[in-house]
């Protein structure tokens, strides 16, 4: 009897061994493919609750109060690209929503699950809607694309795997977003994740009225104003700290504009006018 408890015990250990070793290979496999361990309600379920958190958080996140109408612009903006866009695949799974945050800093950014936030900030510096559709488009490529929780599965990496495969904490996902506001911040996008945006971008404005280059007019504002002050303009810091901005990205844009195999007019799809009216009712 006790031989055959100690069989059993070592038995235990030698499946859990095999087990451990089966799941430490597979990952440091996987990391390379771009994987996720998290599934897409653990990136609605994520991005509810950094909702929640920068609602939270008014000091650092003052969102715009009033102005409906630049509200609705934005989101309508939103909503219309993710209806125009054959390519955009969780349209009905993923949350998506579109918000406006009230501060001078240049930038815009997306959670998990689609929550994307447009600072004013953004919005003064672009010139026409096209090129805030192409920022907004690069914004869902990055939901669509579910970078933010790829990056997470390489940062925690091998222990959270193991703690969820475990099932030893449950509650995972809301200590990963309390650490993202916390210590950690939000993590910086790759490189690759952002060409990859930008390329999902493109294609997502191919069947829209937008011009769907006219994010470079973007990329070619920030290269003119560092230029033209010897430094990143005040309010872009935070957008170059997690958006890398190579020339490689313009060149990149305009290559995959190319390859798309349909000329378009960088002159037409801009819509100028509609938007210096609604650029002149921001706070
Ligand atoms: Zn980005």
């Amino acid at each position: 009897m006790k031989n055959l408890i100690l069989y059993i015990k070592k038995r235990f250990f030698i499946v859990n061994a095999l087990l451990l070793i089966a799941v430490l290979f597979s990952f440091s496999f996987l990391y390379s493919c771009g994987m996720n361990i998290f599934s897409e309600e653990d990136d609605v379920k994520m991005g509810k609750e950094i909702d929640d958190e920068i609602k939270a958080h008014p000091r650092e996140y003052p969102m715009l109060q009033g102005h409906q109408e630049i509200k609705d612009y934005v989101s309508s903006m939103g909503k219309y690209i993710l209806n125009v866009s054959p390519k955009i695949e969780y349209k009905k799974t993923f949350p998506y929503n579109f918000q406006v945050i009230n501060d001078t800093i240049v930038n815009a950014f997306c959670t998990p699950g689609g929550y994307i936030y447009v600072y004013t900030g953004l919005m003064k510096f672009v010139d026409n809607e096209a090129t805030l559709a192409g920022i907004v488009g690069h914004e869902i490529a990055h939901a669509e694309r579910r970078h933010m929780t790829q990056r997470l599965t390489s940062y925690y990496g091998v222990s959270l795997a193991m703690s969820i495969v475990l099932g030893n904490n449950p509650n995972q996902v809301a200590e990963i977003v309390a650490n993202l506001f916390t210590g950690l911040g939000f993590l910086a996008n790759s490189r690759s994740d952002e060409e990859e945006a930008d390329d999902y971008s493109i294609k997502y404005l191919a069947t829209s009225r937008y011009y769907p280059g006219a994010i470079t007019f973007f990329f070619d504002k920030i290269s003119e104003e560092q230029r033209r002050r010897g430094e990143a303009p005040g309010g872009l810091d935070r957008l170059l700290s997690t958006h890398p901005l190579p020339q490689d990205r313009i060149d990149n844009v305009k290559d995959k504009l190319k390859k798309l195999g349909k000329t378009f007019d960088p002159t037409k799809g801009l819509y100028t006018e509609e938007y210096q009216q609604i650029k002149s009712k921001l706070p």
